[in-house]
């Protein structure tokens, strides 16, 4: 897909040593607009939004921030630590706001996996629908956080 010359800035502001050190891509080679297409397309086939996945991992942090930087169950299964970074990032899109470099680890004792992901992670994703580049270290795969969050569609 037509790359626009705005998505093209904003992927010059994600390369290493811009924002962060290590970047939002990665080692992936495709333009954003691609890397946004391919997540926004696998969200849509497991029937959720960008948006209910952002809404899951806010009320874990949340849920974990009463654990003062240690873990605390969260029913029904999972352990939830929340630490706070010194320091603050802007969002590589551009739109006003900064985010603390909090750090969210979210253990699935009925599975046993983990993952952890940042308030600027929880941001991009829920406005944006990114989730970085393959080959990022912070890349999360929203497969993965659908399953280890167990995010399902809200009933109405
Ligand atoms: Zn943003």
């Amino acid at each position: 897909m037509k790359q626009t010359v705005q998505l093209a800035r904003i992927q010059e502001k994600m390369r290493p040593g811009i924002i962060t050190r290590d970047g939002f891509i990665g080692t992936d080679r495709r333009n954003l607009i691609d890397i946004l297409v391919e997540d926004d397309a696998t969200v849509k086939r497991m029937d959720l939004t960008h948006d209910i996945i952002a809404r899951r991992m806010i009320d874990l942090r949340d849920a974990g921030l009463g654990g003062l930087g240690n873990f605390i169950s969260v029913t029904p299964h999972f352990e939830v630590r929340v630490d706070s970074v010194r320091g603050k990032l802007p969002c590589p899109f551009g739109d006003p706001g900064i985010f603390p470099k909090t750090n969210t680890t979210v253990n699935n004792l009925k599975t046993g996996q983990t993952i952890t992901f940042t308030d600027l992670h929880i941001h991009m994703i829920g406005s944006h629908g990114f989730y970085e580049g393959k080959g990022s270290s912070f890349r999360l795969e929203p497969a993965e956080l659908v399953s280890i969050l167990e995010i399902e569609k809200p009933h109405d």
